[in-house]
């Protein structure tokens, strides 16, 4: 089968690779018809990481299933599907409580810390930017989609990670109907998060970033756009907020935030965040936080250890919620919210190409090109 194979610092091709298949009695087998670039992928893209050269990316994927395994009984071959970016067994203690972003039993080296499709320090599991893909624990992986699977893809295939996570960096927030809401960041998590927070209602949802296209895009869902090339995002909130900061705010960022000169300043949002929300404030930290790159930052923040202002984070006596997003427990709502025709998270794409573009859709991404706000790839089917 063909995917989309990591050959060194920002370099793919589209590869043959061994077809994926049932392994295991309680695995699925999908064919993938839409998988997204994401942000995250872009971290092992640019060398930021370890994962290895001839393993394949995709973590955001959807298709439908052409064969189970003697032990699968609620997902059936024809079934149309959406994968959580999460491996998880569905059993084990944390997955019990929900926390399927830190399933105990997935990940073999490191069983305290999740597990994702194609990811680095994430366990063995190939990546679905590829004709097919292994879904293990396929009952519990695999959320089925109603018959409008297929032509509502590019929808429903936002539920595999940015649309959770967004509205996950919101629930950390603790974003309740009439808050006054900012987000650091307008990529396409950024993005979601906001929408998000003006689908729970949000009297008033400020972003800031600097890409004029991503700005534009968020003024166009009713957002305020705030560019921090051009003023102090600080005290643009304040401005908008009576003086008194923002009742809760999400960091859509991570480590690789930067002065809009280009300089790499991994605690710069984090900063800002806590500065834009008022005192006794939440804040959702959805931005990655486990940085390793060999060259652009400095050693600290290299080991993930950035300078944050505790002092006024506590001072504000504010809240914090951080860590990779539990797919699994917003998957289905929102799901039906796409499905009720309430929501369309596909308004943060703006390219969708055959798999065998990946190279220059990563390159673009990566640059993050006028214009390239999201790219879903489609393996012919
Ligand atoms: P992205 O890189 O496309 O978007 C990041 C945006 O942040 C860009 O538009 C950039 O211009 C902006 N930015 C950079 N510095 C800034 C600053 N100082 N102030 C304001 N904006 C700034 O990535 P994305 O796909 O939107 O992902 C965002 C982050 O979320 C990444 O760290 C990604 O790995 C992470 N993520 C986390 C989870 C999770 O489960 N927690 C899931 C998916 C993605
Ligand atoms: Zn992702």
């Amino acid at each position: 089968m063909k995917a989309v194979v990591y050959e060194g610092p920002k370099s793919v091709t589209v590869t043959d690779v061994p077809d994926a298949r049932i392994e295991k009695p309680t695995d699925v087998l999908v064919r993938i018809t839409s998988t997204n670039i994401c942000g995250s992928d872009l971290h092992m893209y640019e060398g930021r990481t370890d994962f290895e050269t001839g393993r394949w990316f995709g973590h955001e994927n959807l298709g439908h299933v052409v064969e189970v395994g003697p032990g699968v009984d609620k997902i059936a071959v024809g079934d149309w599907v959406v994968l959580p970016f999460n491996v998880a067994c569905g059993h084990c203690k944390n997955c019990e409580r929900g926390l399927t972003n830190y399933c105990l039993t997935a990940q073999p080296e490191k069983a305290w810390a999740g597990a994702a499709f194609g990811f680095a320090d994430m366990g063995p599991w190939p990546g679905g930017q590829a004709e097919l893909l292994r879904v293990p624990w396929g009952d519990f992986n695999c959320l089925r989609l109603g018959e409008d699977a297929e032509e509502k893809q590019t929808d429903y295939v936002m539920l595999a990670d940015i649309f959770p996570t967004g509205y996950h960096a919101t629930e950390l927030a603790h974003v309740s109907p009439g808050d006054q809401t900012v987000i650091y960041g307008a990529g396409p998590v950024g993005w979601m998060a906001a929408y998000s927070a003006i689908l729970k209602g949000a009297g008033k949802v400020m972003v800031v970033d600097r890409h004029p296209d991503r700005l534009k895009k968020i003024e166009e869902i009713g957002a305020i756009p705030i560019d921090d090339s051009t003023v102090d995002p600080v005290e643009a909130v304040l401005d908008l907020t009576m003086g008194l900061g923002a009742d809760n705010g999400c960091e859509c960022v991570g480590y690789q935030a930067h002065d809009h000169d280009g300089t790499e300043q991994p605690n710069l949002t984090l900063n800002r965040l806590v500065k834009s929300v008022r005192f006794t404030g939440a804040l959702g930290v959805v931005g990655v936080y486990v940085p390793q790159d060999p060259g652009g930052v400095d050693d600290l923040a290299k080991q993930g250890i950035v300078p944050f202002d505790f002092g006024e984070f506590w001072f504000r006596g504010q809240a914090l919620g951080s860590g990779q997003c539990p797919v699994k427990k917003y998957n289905r709502p929102l799901r039906d919210l796409i499905a009720g025709g309430k929501a369309t998270p596909s308004q943060v794409v703006s390219h969708e190409l055959p798999l065998e573009q990946a190279p220059e859709a990563y390159e673009h991404f990566d640059n993050r090109d006028d214009g390239w706000t999201k790219v879903v790839l489609h393996p012919a089917y």
